[in-house]
């Protein structure tokens, strides 16, 4: 997208609906379980959310239609729910691993447990404790089926189901982050925003250098002579998405969070460098994301209907209140 030269150029509206969208879907949602993931996943494959051509996200709907990847999808869903699922029954266990693994205290190794289990760097797959929670986890799966007896083949029997359970779950911290930062940065009241945590600002930073600029000459043709050094443009694209031999979620969760990370960068990268950048809020009764309006940057309330509903409940409030005082006060008269 080349630089626009004026904050209210139309490519610079649409800059920040994409991750608003995202966190506006995940908001019924208190914790991000499977229901939220699935739900953003719909919203993002059963149409074309995407507002550049050249997005991987218009790929998405196509791997919706297609039969055998779609069932890819379907799986990973059912693996992660089920890899939550083995978290909440075992989270203690797990714990009590690492406890005993890396010698901290319960605290400290419920937070590691639970970073080694929602992430893809499966270190403590070498600890024996661990080891020992998959092997109930997999009598509870697998009733039936008997775990080899030669360490090495168990260990690996094991991995594999852990391998199974988890690859897919990183993607709930991510947008657990995301829709933390779109809340510390874009508050109803832009007084009350909040720093971010510097892991906070390097998730950001990793997907947002994906996009690899390169320097474009606007309106120039093979046949002209010059180069006008005052029509250069910087030119960001996503740039491929790594190899996966499966498009599952692997590859779905990986499109939706880069796209709706830069764009959410993107905005802010805007709001900070044009004077008139209004930016986005979160509207103070809805509680949706939206872009502020006209109204400026003191604007709370994403419509006037909203501002209406708000207005009555604080009058609804202050009669309730009046009415509660008023009640109070007959009933001291009568004590006295
Ligand atoms: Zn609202």
């Amino acid at each position: 997208m080349p630089y626009a030269k004026e904050y209210w150029d139309a490519e610079e509206q649409a800059r920040g609906e994409l991750w608003r969208e995202f966190v506006n879907v995940l908001r019924p949602y208190r914790e991000i379980g499977i229901e939220a993931v699935r739900a953003v996943v719909q919203y993002y494959v059963e149409a074309n959310r995407s507002r550049s051509e050249g997005s991987f996200l218009s790929n998405l709907p196509g791997i919706w239609r297609d039969p055998g990847d779609r069932a890819q999808i379907e799986e990973d869903l059912a693996d992660m729910d089920l890899g939550l699922q083995i978290w909440q029954r075992h989270q203690h266990a797990l714990a009590g691993a690492v406890s005993k693994h890396d010698g901290v205290s319960e605290e400290v190794a419920h937070a590691r447990a639970r970073d080694a289990w929602f992430s893809t760097h499966h270190k403590y797959a070498v600890s024996d404790e661990w080891m020992s929670v998959l092997a109930l986890v997999h009598a509870e799966l697998h009733p039936s089926d008997r775990l080899p007896r030669s360490r090495e083949k168990r260990l690996a029997e094991l991995y594999r189901l852990m391998i199974r359970l988890t690859s897919e779950l990183h993607w709930i911290p991510q947008m657990q982050l995301l829709r933390e930062l779109a809340r510390k940065t874009w508050p109803p009241d832009p007084t009350q925003k909040q720093p971010w945590a510097y892991d906070e600002f390097r998730f950001c930073g990793e997907y947002y250098s994906d996009q690899q600029p390169v320097l474009e000459i606007l309106g120039y043709s093979r046949d002209d002579e010059f180069v006008d050094p005052m029509s250069l443009v910087p030119v960001k694209q996503e740039q491929s998405v790594p190899f996966s031999p499966t498009l599952g979620m692997n590859y779905v969760g990986f499109v939706i969070m880069r796209a709706v990370t830069i764009d959410f960068v993107e905005e802010l990268l805007a709001f900070n460098a044009f004077e008139s950048a209004k930016g986005s809020f979160q509207c103070e009764e809805c509680g949706q994301f939206v872009s502020r309006s006209f109204y400026g940057r003191g604007q709370r309330y994403c419509t006037a209907q909203c501002k209406r509903r708000a207005a009555k409940r604080r009058q609804r409030e202050k009669r309730r209140d009046e009415a509660e005082a008023r009640a109070w006060a007959e009933r001291a008269v009568d004590l006295t």
